[in-house]
């Protein structure tokens, strides 16, 4: 697609044909099969600051906490026993034991023939390398905008080339890799979320995520709107086209503004869902944005009652790995 096309979807009064294109595409590769990954967000500490998010470092009123290994262990026995063919394991940017990360891919990969999904933030090559050795199959870096001068306002100290490279240096390494933006950030552009369409398109990634800017009371991003429903669904279905093969995730930013947001998301071309299975001890503390994590329910319940959810709109909870069919092993 051309930006004016994207920028006239983005704009147009009526969206219905975009969403139905969407939908077919969807079906065209995955069927009414639903991907589901069981997120286990293991640390709320961070060194960084990123302006939009609940965990950063600045943010004092914070309660933080950090899973044992056995902890962590237990969630993803969890998550398995719930259906989920793909663990995440999620968390604030920290200075982490490197080999203590691996040894809870290996213990993972021990457990089931699951696949293992890190989002864990910036780290060096030599530390991708190793957790990859260790077995981990996909990392998720998401570029939250490309537009330099917002992304240095958005991620103080960090710059949208620097994090451009570790995606890409994830991609050479093998990995499985996913990306992905925030939509209706603050003095994000419509302009600049059609480029963003264009550059994440243009990287053959395995999984493009976006998710709508939810502000959080403790940020410094408090006092502005969410962005739009509307638009984050109009980006989800743009990446569907633009992106057959794709693993998109009905994020649950999507849940945080709508209580259909999941299904919205699937309805416009998403195919993965990702709930949190952290356990409840502490999951309302891993507390990104308002609305994440609220419930306070055991995790078999929580997922049950999305699996039901998925079923009333008419989708199949897939317990399958769900590698993308984009997906070509490049190391
Ligand atoms: N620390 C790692 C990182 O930043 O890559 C992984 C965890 S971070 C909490 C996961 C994602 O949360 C970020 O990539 C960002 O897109 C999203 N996020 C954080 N705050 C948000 C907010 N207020 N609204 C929407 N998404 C948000
Ligand atoms: Fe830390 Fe990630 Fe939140 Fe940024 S988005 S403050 S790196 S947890």
């Amino acid at each position: 697609m051309q930006k004016n096309e994207i920028l006239d979807a983005l704009r147009a009064s009526d969206a219905s044909s975009l969403f139905e294109t969407a939908y077919r595409t969807r079906n065209d590769t995955f069927g009414q099969e639903v991907f589901q990954r069981g997120v286990v967000e293991f640390s709320t500490h961070c060194r960084k600051n990123c302006q939009y998010c609940g965990l950063r470092a600045a943010n004092v009123a914070l309660k933080r906490f950090r899973l044992s290994t056995e902890e962590i262990i237990a969630a993803a026995h969890c998550a398995i026993e719930a259906g989920m063919g793909t663990v995440v394991l999620q968390s604030g940017e920290e200075q982490l034991d490197i080999r203590r990360v691996g040894g809870i891919i290996e213990k993972i990969k021990n457990l089931s023939d699951v696949s293992v999904t890190l989002s864990l933030g910036d780290h060096d090559e030599d530390t991708y390398r190793y957790w990859l050795d260790c077995g981990a199959d996909r990392y998720l870096l998401k570029m939250e905008t490309f537009d330099e001068t917002l992304h240095a306002r958005m991620r103080p100290g960090q710059t949208m080339k620097e994090r451009l490279r570790r995606v890409n240096m994830l991609c050479r390494l093998g990995f499985e890799t996913g990306s992905g933006i925030i939509s209706g950030l603050p003095y994000m552009t419509q302009e600049m979320l059609a480029d963003d369409l264009l550059k994440l398109s243009d990287m053959s990634l395995d999984m493009i995520a976006v998710g709508p800017f939810v502000p959080h009371p403790d940020t410094p991003l408090a006092p502005y709107s969410a962005g739009s429903m509307e638009e984050a669904l109009r980006v989800t279905a743009l990446l569907r086209i633009m992106n057959p093969k794709a693993n998109i995730p009905a994020t649950s930013a999507l849940d945080a503004l709508d209580v259909n947001g999941r299904e919205k998301g699937l309805h416009a071309g998403a195919n993965v869902v990702m709930p949190s299975v952290t356990p409840e001890f502490v999951r309302a503390r891993y507390n990104i944005y308002p609305g994440k994590n609220n419930a306070s329910e055991p995790v078999q319940e929580l997922i049950e009652r999305l699996q039901q959810r998925l079923c009333n709109a008419g989708y199949k909870p897939s317990s399958a790995r769900g590698a993308s069919p984009a997906y070509r092993k490049t190391a």
